[in-house]
């Protein structure tokens, strides 16, 4: 027995009464979006009575299928039985116990003896290739190559199951003795294949400079731009030796340096006043106040964590100085035309679409200035502080989510996209493969993890039902649905995506949820916490970003003229490069002079210019974000394209995909079209 029944796009969303309104309407009442899970078990149990009148009503069938051709599913009644007990099952669990995740497709559990057997071979399978490959593969003809390529792919993804699994358990519970010892375990163990497999990086250099023609060869097509890549990258590359003492050196050199940077950030006390009563707090606690809703708390939050580290600036800027210094001997050894063209070649992007694209932001500070200013206006203030620039508006609602309910936002705002474009987030849920509960001994903050094998991915959140942690799972949502389109469609090569293009869903998620929850918004309170909480977001991702680009040129530029790197002088560079984004905008505590001693990032041994690639991003997307809103629905296929690119090809052909040229001075203007709606939705509302 057949009937037909007419789902929304969201996973709880089974609701007929969109489809014939004129029949189940009044007998339904209304079950909103956000309900929470009793009432999503009641909805289920609603759905079996609308399912009775549903087939007494048959003759509507015609009807509902004209208008809604493509969005009707064909269920056996067995089925839909079943999928309505699962609902209310579901619904009940989910109530009673946390969303953790399921990492079950991998392997069973920590001790599962199925971890050792895929050890074994794995080290086989390593064995097996230095065996047929070591010193051969400067010899291998184009055909030989793609046998050698695909076998690397092979162990690669019998590996992967391994690695990702120790650290999806370690990090989900990091002070368990079994998950410590699995990753210690297959962490020297990666370290231990690295080593033994460290010829195949060096060899398949070696082979392309000498035979860059290969790289055009049609047996080798699907390789072809990881190819370009290597032999990009191989003109910088030094002897084995040279490469080894390299190594050698920086463990107890620039990494020394990088380390004494955040020891030193991490055992230091603070005293701050937390609404009105003194405290002494660590780093990573006070770190927390800077966003605190008090006022006072934020000033003292402020004024003592730069204030101290300020205190200690010889030493910061010891670390600094050195590791810049370090970077601008290897960079002429390893004849790279400036400190910053290695990271060029690990985005795969070049210096002018860079200088371009800091250059739009650059034209663009009025506009975000015009938003710090409505920002201080919004706050009853002249002019803002350093430490109200993110922190909450006063007086707004503060908007609070359930799981199901942030859940239900985000498959809404993907399925708005297209139907399609959300079954990677659907099936993210279903599959139980985010880890969204806080709790002790877990990984701070999040991510997502791709997950080749399975065509899938992991996320870890700990969601406390804040708009911010509502936000952050449609961005790592957005990588998954990334993930989804990549590994469905390029080999395992071709997922080594450059973070210029690796952030592409993730922020389009985040433009899907802000639209979808400003157009749903109930007052006006709440559109102008969701709009200051985007403009908020870019203005650090973007702008602020930007002033860090331009800081650390700063240094490079100092050390070329010769000039000595002392405190004053990195804190002057600071400030002068912050001022250029901020302009009179922002009044400044003294202290702030200090707030590069405490990013991790520009003390990163061998990791240079970390911040453009998170500026080139949230531009790109919002620049394709507004060729979106152009095009409309013509423009899903192009992006669906785009993800399944992977790494086949360059970021700039990516944009192409997409009707984007990158490479236009231009280009970079439509994305602040976009940040300046959000400004122009802000002041429709308050000015
Ligand atoms: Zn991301």
């Amino acid at each position: 027995m057949i009937i037909y029944v007419y789902f929304t796009n969201s996973i709880y969303g089974f609701t007929p009464f969109f489809t014939i309104p004129h029949i189940l309407c009044p007998l339904l009442g209304h079950v909103p979006a956000s309900a929470a899970p009793n009432a999503i078990a009641s909805r289920a149990v609603l759905r079996v009575f609308v399912i009775c009148l549903f087939f007494v009503e048959r003759e509507y069938k015609r009807e509902i299928e004209s208008v809604w051709r493509d969005r009707i599913f064909i269920f056996s009644l067995s089925d839909l039985f079943m999928y309505v007990c699962t609902q209310v099952v579901e619904a009940k669990s989910l109530s009673d116990h946390p969303v953790t995740w399921n990492l079950t497709e991998l392997f069973s559990s920590i001790t599962d003896p199925q971890i050792g057997q895929a050890i074994a071979e794995s080290k086989a399978l390593a064995d097996k290739f230095e065996k047929t490959y070591r010193g051969k593969i400067t010899e291998l003809s184009a055909q030989q190559l793609l046998l050698c390529l695909q076998e690397m792919e092979a162990f690669t993804l019998q590996f992967g199951d391994i690695t990702l699994y120790s650290s999806l358990s370690f990090a989900a519970n990091m002070t368990l003795p079994e998950t410590q010892t699995l990753n210690d375990r297959v962490g020297k163990l990666e370290a231990a294949i690295g080593k033994q497999l460290a010829f195949y990086a060096l060899e398949l250099g070696a082979l392309v400079k000498a035979n860059p023609q290969m790289i055009q060869e049609s047996t080798l097509a699907n390789y072809k731009h990881m190819l370009e890549r290597v032999l990009r990258r191989v003109e910088h590359q030094l002897s084995e030796v040279e490469e080894q003492l390299m190594i050698e050196k920086d463990q107890f050199g620039v990494n020394g340096w990088e380390e004494l940077q955040s020891k030193w950030l991490n055992t230091r006390l603070f005293e701050v006043m937390v609404n009105g009563e003194k405290k002494t707090l660590s780093y990573g606690e006070v770190n927390g106040l800077l966003s605190h809703p008090d006022r006072s708390t934020r000033e003292s939050a402020n004024r003592s964590i730069y204030g101290l580290l300020g205190r200690d600036g010889e030493i910061f800027s010891a670390s600094l100085r050195n590791i810049c210094n370090d970077w601008v001997t290897v960079s002429k050894r390893r004849k790279y035309s400036s400190p910053m063209e290695s990271s060029m070649i690990a985005n795969d992007t070049n210096q002018g679409i860079i200088e371009n694209l800091l250059h739009a932001v650059e034209g663009g500070v009025e506009t975000y200035r015009r938003y710090l200013k409505l920002k201080a206006k919004l706050m009853g203030l002249p002019v803002l502080g350093n430490h109200d620039i993110v922190a909450p508006l006063p007086g707004m609602p503060e908007l609070t989510f359930s799981f199901h309910q942030a859940q239900e936002l985000i498959t809404q705002a993907y399925s708005r996209f297209d139907t399609q474009y959300a079954d990677a987030v659907k099936e993210m849920f279903a599959k139980n493969h985010i880890d969204a509960q806080p709790r002790f001994g877990k990984r701070n903050g999040a991510f997502c993890a791709g997950y080749y094998k399975g065509k899938s991915a992991f996320i870890l959140e700990s969601f406390n039902g804040t708009l911010g942690d509502v936000f952050i799972m449609a961005h790592e949502l957005g990588h998954a649905t990334h993930d989804w389109y990549a590994s469905r469609n390029q080999t395992p090569i071709n997922m080594a995506i450059p973070s210029i293009v690796a952030e592409t869903a993730s922020i389009l998620g985040e433009l899907l949820l802000t639209d979808h929850m400003i157009e749903n918004a109930k007052t006006e309170g709440e559109r102008t916490t969701v709009l200051c909480h985007i403009l908020d977001e870019v203005g650090m991702t973007a702008f602020q970003v930007t002033a860090r680009v331009w800081f650390e040129q700063a240094l490079y530029d100092s050390i070329i003229k010769e000039e000595f790197l002392d405190y004053h002088t990195i804190c002057r560079h600071w400030t002068q490069s912050r001022d250029r984004i901020f302009g009179s905008a922002v009044e400044w505590f003294p202290e702030m002079e200090a707030e590069w001693t405490m990013k991790p990032h520009y003390f990163m041994a061998n990791y240079r210019f970390y911040n453009y690639p998170y500026v080139y991003a949230q531009m790109f997307v919002y620049a394709l974000y507004e060729r979106y809103l152009q095009e409309g629905k013509l423009f899903v296929p192009k992006l669906k394209k785009a993800l399944s690119s992977g790494s086949s090809v360059s970021p700039l052909e990516i944009g192409k995909i997409v009707d984007l040229d990158v490479a236009d001075s231009n280009f970079w203007k439509l994305g602040l079209k976009r940040f300046e709606h959000f400004i122009i939705e802000l002041e429709k509302i308050h000015v």
